[in-house]
């Protein structure tokens, strides 16, 4: 068990190397969605601390060494990742009280694994050709040598959401620091102390210039965000969040055409083939209602073969009574309740429109009596859903898993791929070559093949199609931060 009890949190913004209260001094409450209980208040930013953040972070961009001192970034990162390492136990009841996020997680990839793979993002330092020669080349009579360089955006506009939000802050401000980028993050309304605390730590144990990294949290979703996608001063916009959000900020960022990064929605497949090890697979299927199901890259539909579709069926609707959920201090729990209320009603409102349009609800599909407090939902199993329903389309965000029966493997791979969506999947197989070979056709960024895992700090995540655009993670992630300069040199003499 952790103790959520007597959480409290940095309720300070970051600007300009100063832990600060908003400009207006306005404050909001940071609300704990398995208790709904407030349990501290926050710096409520306006666009004018939107504004002061973006002239900080120009300022340390164009006039500190920052962008030129690769030693200098890799000390102030270590320093950092120092910090995080040694206040683990402090962030883990903040992220479980704030995020309604189930403390298992927070021992991987919700905390202690981020801060890890953290480390992976400053080797990168080591990693990048930051200047390399091209061979002596001829153009208009002349011999050149070519020097290809990578250099920093400048200002980078971290925004994030609250579902990961420790996590996905680590994700974007890290590689972009290293890369000898300022930055200005924007934390979700919901999940502040996941962004402040680093602010914090950022201030008083490392030797960040003032204005590398600000950090912004307001109540109102969109003010401070609006400002950093539309200011001139700011170069790139990282974005992980919705696919309509992400379009918004594409479209905003088009005017003084920034470069945008843009890590969107899901509603990934798992196709089981009618070879698979059925109660091996799909005994745990359940698990797409880890942490309520508020997961980008969660399989939220589930393809069966019609041949066997009885039987996977009944394996999902006992894995489904029997899935363990509730108070996210419990380690037992892997599902706590959604974020906030209007999240609650959102997917509320999904499992009465899967009902009115016909799909079977077979475990579910309202709150759970025995949990009167917080935000739950129950682990909800809709089954013979058309792959035309809303609920077999749209991203749901919650503990919500459709069942849809196909024909054939090329059926399945059809139904799979019909989708606006092209974040990640899963096949299963009892053939390892068939079941990659599947996955080879899936248009998504990632796949799972028989249960192995894509995810890592090596390794490119991002999505095709409205999932978004770019990667975070690996080598490509990284360079996603700089931009590429040539410079053409005499050739030396002789070559
Ligand atoms: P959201 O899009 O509503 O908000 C994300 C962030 O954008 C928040 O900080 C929000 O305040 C900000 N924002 C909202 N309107 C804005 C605007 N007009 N301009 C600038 N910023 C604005 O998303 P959410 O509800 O916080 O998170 C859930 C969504 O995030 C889901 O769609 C999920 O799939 C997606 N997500 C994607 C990934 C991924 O890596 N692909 C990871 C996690 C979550």
């Amino acid at each position: 068990m952790v103790d959520t009890e007597n959480v409290t949190g940095e309720g300070r913004l970051l600007v300009d190397g100063e832990l600060r209260p908003a400009a207006s001094g306005r404050t909001y409450p940071n609300v704990n969605p398995a208790r709904e209980q407030v349990i501290g208040e926050v710096a409520d930013a306006g666009p004018e601390d939107a504004e002061a953040a973006v002239a900080a972070a120009r300022r340390a961009f164009d006039e500190t060494d920052w962008a030129a001192d690769r030693d200098l970034r890799r000390h102030c990162l270590t320093q950092l990742w120092e910090a995080l390492d040694a206040e683990r136990e402090t962030l883990r009841p903040q992220i479980v009280a704030e995020a309604g996020a189930p403390v298992s997680l927070t021992y991987a990839i919700q905390q202690d694994g981020c801060i890890d793979d953290m480390r992976w993002d400053v080797e990168c330092l080591d990693r990048v050709a930051w200047e390399e020669d091209l061979p002596v080349h001829e153009f208009f009579g002349i011999r050149s040598l070519r020097r290809v360089r990578r250099e920093p955006l400048g200002v980078v506009a971290a925004i994030t959401p609250w579902n990961f939000p420790f996590m996905l802050n680590l994700s974007k401000i890290v590689p972009a620091l290293a890369a000898g980028n300022t930055v200005v993050l924007k934390a979700a309304p919901d999940t502040p102390w996941s962004a402040t605390h680093i602010g914090r730590l950022a201030a008083e144990r490392t030797d960040l210039p003032p204005g590398v990294l600000n950090v912004l949290t307001s109540a109102d979703p969109a003010a401070v965000g609006e400002v950093l996608t539309g200011d001139p001063r700011v170069d790139m916009v990282s974005f992980t969040g919705s696919t309509a959000v992400g379009k918004r900020i594409m479209a905003r960022a088009a005017d003084t055409l920034k470069k945008v990064f843009l890590e969107l929605g899901g509603k990934s497949a798992n196709i089981v083939l009618d070879d698979a090890d059925l109660p091996a697979v799909l005994g745990t299927g359940a698990m797409v209602c880890v942490h309520g199901g508020q997961g980008c890259a969660i399989t939220t539909r589930c393809l069966l073969p019609r041949s066997r579709y009885d039987e996977g069926v009944d394996l999902l609707r006992r894995a489904f009574e029997t899935w363990s959920y509730g108070d996210p201090t419990d380690p037992a729990n892997l599902q706590g309740p959604l974020i906030n209320a209007r999240q609650r009603e959102r997917v509320l409102g999904y499992i009465e429109t899967g009902v009115r349009e016909g799909a079977k609800l077979l475990v579910g599909g309202g709150v759970p009596a025995h949990l009167p407090v917080g935000y739950y939902v129950e682990p909800t199993l809709f089954v013979d859903v058309d792959p035309a329903a809303t609920i077999a389309r749209e991203e749901i965000f919650g503990p919500v898993l459709v069942v849809i029966p196909y024909d054939d493997e090329e059926d399945a791979i059809r139904i799979a791929n019909d989708s606006r969506y092209g974040l990640s999947g899963a096949v299963h197989s009892a053939d390892l070559e068939r079941a990659y070979r599947v996955a080879t056709r899936l248009r998504t960024g990632t796949v799972a093949v028989n249960g192995g895992q894509w995810f890592g700090p090596d390794a490119p995540f991002g999505g095709y199609k409205e999932s978004g655009i770019g990667r975070e993670h690996g080598i490509e992630g990284f360079m996603e931060y700089l931009q590429t300069k040539t410079i053409g040199l005499p050739a030396p003499v002789g070559s």
